[in-house]
């Protein structure tokens, strides 16, 4: 079971920002800009990218749709941000083998996303 399940499930908690019955979207513990946030799919089958299927668009098109209100209880809607998702592999780190979408924002952002090198 990764972290992200446990907090879905309630057995670890989290600062919550949005919940129902299809998303959870709560403050990240490590924030890497003034606003940085991760919203969730509730179901635990999908891990990275490469799993979603046809049988999951309308789940994903629904936490896309709610990406927008998420944000603007978090006071960035106006402002603009940033969505990203670490999809695991050699060249990326993602720590939370569960699906998820980090919502950066709240101050001025760099230009690109850039290599490390
Ligand atoms: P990723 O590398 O894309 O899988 O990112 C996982 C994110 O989850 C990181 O930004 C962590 O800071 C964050 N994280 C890990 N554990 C928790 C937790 N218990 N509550 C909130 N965020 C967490």
């Amino acid at each position: 079971m990764t972290i992200f399940a446990k907090i879905i499930a309630g057995e670890l908690p989290s600062n919550k920002i949005y919940e129902d019955d299809y998303i959870l979207a709560f403050h990240d513990i490590n924030p890497e800009a003034k606003i940085h946030a991760l919203v969730v799919p509730k179901p635990t089958h999908l891990e990275r990218i490469q799993d979603v299927t046809i049988d999951d668009a309308a789940l994903i098109g629904y936490l896309m749709g709610k990406i927008p209100h998420i944000a603007t209880l978090l006071g960035i809607n106006e402002t603009g941000y940033r969505v990203i998702t670490n999809n695991g592999g050699e060249h990326v780190t993602q720590e939370v083998p569960h699906l998820h979408f980090h919502i950066l924002g709240g101050e001025l952002l760099g230009d690109k996303l850039a290599p490390v090198n």
